[in-house]
């Protein structure tokens, strides 16, 4: 079924990827369409279940390693990453957004802030798909306003000692280290004296708590518990407090990557519904024949490729090097809104069945959700665009 969606999208996606990016999506996408078995899928999200299989094979095909830096084992670039993020969000959420949470933010911030030693101790090992991060930057007291948070790090001879409480930790359970954001100076603004720290999350006083959500399932997402915490100051990912610049520096990244996410996961949402649609009849004939049901079925298709092309548009940009802050926000938020609009409106055309979990629809309207939260809400991308459009107002 992809297969022929993936033909269509080559033409959309000609100004954007070269031949060999093409082919590496469609590999892919065909490695995935045997490997992504949508039953195992299903279980993992009904058992709270880590997609452990799944995510060794995609590790195995050495996937882990795209768009990190070549001495590391990395291989690809940003491009690559995008294609491939909207096929890994195709077949599983799940998996897209394991990858992303990893490679492209944690692996890409190390790669760019860490010390020689902090990368050689940690990113071979992610490009073989073998050491793990989680990245904790909200509490209970800062989502959207993060840069208020308030666990503290303090200095203590040659090593940080961390104490608080971060919540909504993605992938904590699996983590080997957990990429941690805390105050190491009260500054004039809230903005300042914020550092990043490496945690190893076996280290004593870490404490990890799932918490029980609406979906994401087979990650779970954790509150992490830190009581004295001591990790050598060397675990600093960049300058001490100057953690708040380095996160804002790779957002634009993380909002595209997310953006790619929702494409291949609304277009899976779709597929199922349209394919559901022909083949289901009443009163005699395919329900593709009521206008009703042909025309959401329209809206959702055209939506899901106006999201790709502002995805690959803000993706392009980035590699050139060209600010794009807005142009992310742009493909985070119509992305994530377009994912949440097909869920909702595939589950409408499939009846009953969208709503049994013997179909992946429901799973969808449940995954959709999160990402008009994370990421930076869809209401704060949209002040980044209208900050944007009438910073001369
Ligand atoms: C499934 C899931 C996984 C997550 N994983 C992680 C993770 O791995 N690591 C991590 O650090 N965090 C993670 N988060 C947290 C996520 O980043 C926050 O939920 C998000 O930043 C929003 O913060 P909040 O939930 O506290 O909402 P709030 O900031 O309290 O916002 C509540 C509402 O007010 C709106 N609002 C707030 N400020 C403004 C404003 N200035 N203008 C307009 N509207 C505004 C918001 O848009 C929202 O609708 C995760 C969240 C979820 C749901």
């Amino acid at each position: 079924m992809l297969s022929s969606h993936v033909h269509v999208n080559h033409r959309d996606l000609i100004p954007y990827l070269n031949d060999t990016q093409f082919e590496f999506r469609d590999s892919v996408n065909r490695f995935l369409e045997n490997h992504a078995n949508p039953e195992y899928i299903r279980e993992c999200d009904e058992n709270k279940a880590f997609p452990k299989q799944l995510i060794d094979a995609v590790a195995e095909q050495g996937w882990f390693a795209v768009s990190l830096p070549e001495e590391y084992g990395g291989i690809g670039g940003h491009m690559d990453m995008i294609a491939m993020l909207e096929i890994l969000g195709y077949h599983s959420v799940a998996l897209s957004r394991y990858w992303n949470m990893n490679v492209n933010m944690i692996g890409g911030a190390i790669a760019l802030f860490a010390s020689e030693d902090i990368k050689q101790m940690t990113l071979p090992g992610l490009a073989e798909g073998k050491t793990f991060f989680a990245f904790a930057l909200s509490e209970n007291g800062s989502g959207s306003d993060a840069a208020s948070l308030k666990t503290k790090g303090r200095i203590e001879g040659e090593e940080l000692v961390i104490n608080g409480t971060k919540n909504w930790i993605t992938g904590a359970l699996q983590a080997d280290y957990i990429l941690t954001a805390c105050r190491t100076q009260v500054g004039e603004s809230k903005h300042d004296g914020i550092s990043l720290v490496l945690i190893p999350a076996d280290t004593p006083g870490v404490s990890i708590s799932p918490i029980d959500m609406l979906g994401g399932h087979a990650i779970r997402t954790c509150e992490v518990n830190l009581v004295d915490v001591r990790v050598p100051k060397t675990y600093l990912v960049g300058d001490l407090h100057q953690g708040w610049k380095q996160v804002m520096s790779v957002l634009s990244k993380e909002r595209i990557a997310l953006g790619a996410m929702c494409v291949g996961a609304a277009q899976a949402a779709y597929d199922l519904s349209a394919n559901y649609a022909m083949d289901r009849h009443q009163f005699g004939r395919s329900i593709t024949k009521f206008q009703a049901v042909s025309h959401k079925l329209v809206d959702m298709q055209t939506s899901i490729e106006a999201s790709r092309l502002l995805v690959f548009r803000a993706a392009k940009l980035l590699e050139e090097g060209i600010p794009c802050s807005r142009e992310a926000s742009q493909a985070k938020y119509f992305a994530s809104d377009t994912y949440m609009k097909v869920a909702t409106d595939g589950l409408q055309v499939m009846g009953a069945n969208g709503y049994c979990t013997e179909y992946a629809m429901e799973r969808h309207f449940r995954e959709a959700k999160l990402f008009q939260i994370f990421g930076g809400t869809n209401e704060i991308q949209r002040n980044i665009i209208a900050g944007d459009l009438f910073s001369g107002a």
